[in-house]
């Protein structure tokens, strides 16, 4: 029956694996050892373990199956108005409408599966590990995650089942072959993040793990205003990568704000701050979410603003 579902979502596009649902505990222990060895960040290793979901939903009762899916995504290119100009700020794949594929993934497969079937999604749960873990991907020197045909531009969403699981791929998470005669991701980092002599990121210098963080937080002194490539998350090493030339071009035009709707981004960090139809604009991007963020993101890539 599970490989029946994973041979149908293919055949609607996307590339698919299964675990059995007691990976999670696996790779929660996974975590804490990384912490113990100190391979881990402490600050990253405690926002993982927190933040992450490792234990089965209780909306699934005979939990089974994970199914980690896998869907092409596009570098999504807003415009924000600012004095007189228009400044186009990437976004890169996977920050944007992820409920809504994830709402996607979960009815598709919903509607293969019997009707007595418990189909639920995690969104925290840890996508990236159980799609290298699963085979379904391979990771880059730069701790992104590939698949052949998608390079990095993809979404994962996990699908929690209670249909079983018994034999399925679980390999130690291992480097795209080609990452052992390459460093362009190395070169391209303007942080030094991407060390060329251990598999593990320097997360901490990573500008991802900076402007994700809440819009409080100020960005850390060392961390110059033109290193910023995206409005959240961060590009460099993703698009000097080999491995995604085949889909560099995947972009896709988003939304484009007024000069008077980027002066309100700038300050307004609370839905309650906004005007209805921005509130609409933002929501349909899934841009909502990342309110909290944006002003302090946004101004490093509009002049005179910070
Ligand atoms: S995402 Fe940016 S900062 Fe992080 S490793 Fe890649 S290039 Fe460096
Ligand atoms: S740029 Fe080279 S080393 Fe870095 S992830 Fe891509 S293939 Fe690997």
């Amino acid at each position: 029956m599970l490989a029946e579902v994973l041979a149908r979502l293919e055949a609607m596009g996307h590339r698919a694996a299964a675990v059995p649902v007691g990976r999670l505990e696996e790779l929660r222990e996974h975590y804490e050892e990384l912490s113990r060895r100190g391979l881990l960040d402490e600050r990253i290793a405690r926002d993982l373990l927190n933040g992450l979901t490792l234990r089965p939903p209780e909306a699934v009762p005979r939990a089974g199956s994970l199914l980690v899916v896998a869907t092409t995504e596009p570098v999504v290119c807003c415009t924000f108005g600012w004095q007189g100009s228009d400044v186009r700020i990437p976004i890169p794949p996977t920050y944007l409408q992820y409920r809504r594929k994830s709402e996607e993934v979960e009815r598709a497969l919903a509607e293969q599966l019997p009707r007595e079937c418990h189909v639920t999604s995690l969104l925290n749960a840890p996508h990236k590990l159980l799609a290298v873990r699963s085979g379904l991907a391979r990771y880059g020197r730069n701790n992104i995650s590939y698949i052949p045909g998608f390079g990095s531009f993809y979404s994962l969403t996990t699908v929690c089942t209670d249909l079983p699981c018994d034999d399925a791929e679980w390999s130690a998470p291992s480097m795209l072959p080609r990452c052992e005669r390459c460093t362009s991701c190395a070169s391209a980092c303007p942080t030094g993040a991407i060390p060329e002599d251990r598999v593990l990121l320097r997360g901490e210098l990573c500008i991802t793990y900076w402007n994700e963080k809440p819009g409080d937080v100020p960005f850390p002194g060392w961390l110059a205003g033109d290193w910023h490539d995206s409005l959240v998350g961060c590009l460099h090493c993703q698009l000097a990568c080999p491995e995604n030339e085949a889909v560099l071009d995947h972009r896709e035009t988003g939304p484009s704000f007024t000069e008077d709707e980027t002066e309100v981004l700038l300050y307004a960090d609370r839905p309650d701050d906004l005007p209805d139809d921005l509130t609409e604009k933002l929501e349909s991007w899934d841009l909502l979410a990342w309110l909290g963020v944006l002003p302090r993101n946004l101004a490093v890539h509009l002049p005179g603003a910070d």
